[in-house]
């Protein structure tokens, strides 16, 4: 497959059906797989009887693409059990929208996908949480090899805040701030990433277990406590200290990679996404962290493997807004 941008996507995609279409190449590039029972089968496309169109409730014409499940006899789409089931934006703004976050550095802001795409402020919020989460780390694969790891705080300082800023009005909001934790294989550049109220020996122990093949990795730190007790896990632990101006040792590169990834959402966070509250903060880490761990690969090979990624994470409006 040819690497995307957004003009060849826009030439490629000039319709609900080509999205559709397009949405099955990247789910199925083989055959469709039956979303209910998850046999991959020749099944048959539902083409309207009688040559009409699909219709919707509201009557208008549907471009719908419909699969009948050979095994199961149900029916599906390649929208069934995805982010994007259910929502009531075409199918080709979603795509682009997805194509944007995957392939900008700094992500985009929900606002711009509003003015770009002419989709609602919420609407467009929505989506963008959406494909986040289709971003999420957890559940992935285990790490091993050298392994960085450093912890950060987000949120800024009150003091800080410039005098008009809206958040001084709001008493109690946004005033405590926040930790994250990351740590990265600095074999790969596969990221794993954590927001924590506080940064513990207990909290970094279960994320570097949850994450990690203890007894086959180094773990790589600063020299904090926190990382003592957990690293007798692990096959060796390097440190450099800080305190001494010490960033490098003929064992380890330090801990720059994870301070870089640190810095560079900061950066975004300050720059497109201005404040980002307790309760999303975890998100943008998935999304940053995601294009972290891919940076290797091509726009459309992200594109691909974040597709891969959304069947089974399919998020409502309630629990988003609750956070
Ligand atoms: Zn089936």
């Amino acid at each position: 497959m040819t690497n995307l941008t957004i003009r060849t996507l826009a030439m490629r995609i000039t319709n609900e059906g080509d999205a559709y279409a397009y949405l099955e190449s990247l789910r199925w590039p083989e055959k469709p797989v039956c979303p209910h029972c998850g046999v991959m089968n020749d099944h048959y496309f539902l083409t309207p009887a009688n040559g009409t169109d699909r219709v919707t409730r509201t009557g208008s014409i549907s471009e719908r693409r419909v699969w009948k499940c050979k095994d199961c006899r149900k029916q599906f789409s390649v929208l069934t059990g995805t982010i994007f089931h259910g929502s009531k934006v075409p199918l080709q703004t979603w795509l682009f929208v997805f194509f944007e976050m995957c392939s900008n550095k700094n992500g985009i802001a929900a606002r711009e996908i509003a003015r770009k795409y002419g989709v609602a402020p919420k609407t467009a919020w929505f989506m963008t949480q959406r494909i986040r989460e289709a971003m999420a780390n957890d559940g992935l694969g285990k790490l091993s090899g050298n392994i960085v790891m450093d912890e950060t705080y987000l949120g800024g300082k009150p003091e800080n805040w410039h005098a008009n800023d809206p958040r001084r009005a709001k008493k109690g909001h946004s005033t405590n701030k926040m930790a994250a934790i990351a740590l990265i294989s600095g074999d790969t550049g596969e990221i794993r990433t954590k927001v924590v109220t506080n940064v513990t020996g207990t909290v970094v122990q279960d994320m570097l277990r949850m994450n990690v093949t203890m007894s086959d990795s180094t773990l790589h730190t600063d020299s904090a406590p926190l990382y003592r007790t957990v690293s007798k896990e692990m096959a060796a632990h390097h440190v450099v200290n800080h305190h001494a101006g010490q960033y490098v040792t003929e064992f380890s590169d330090g801990t720059n990679k994870v301070e870089n990834f640190f810095s560079q959402l900061k950066r975004s966070i300050d720059g497109t996404h201005h404040c980002v509250s307790k309760i999303h903060l975890e998100r943008y880490l998935s999304e940053f962290a995601f294009r972290h761990s891919t940076h290797d690969l091509t726009d459309t090979e992200r594109m691909t493997l974040l597709m891969s990624q959304t069947p089974g994470r399919r998020l409502s409006y309630r629990p988003l807004t609750l956070g």
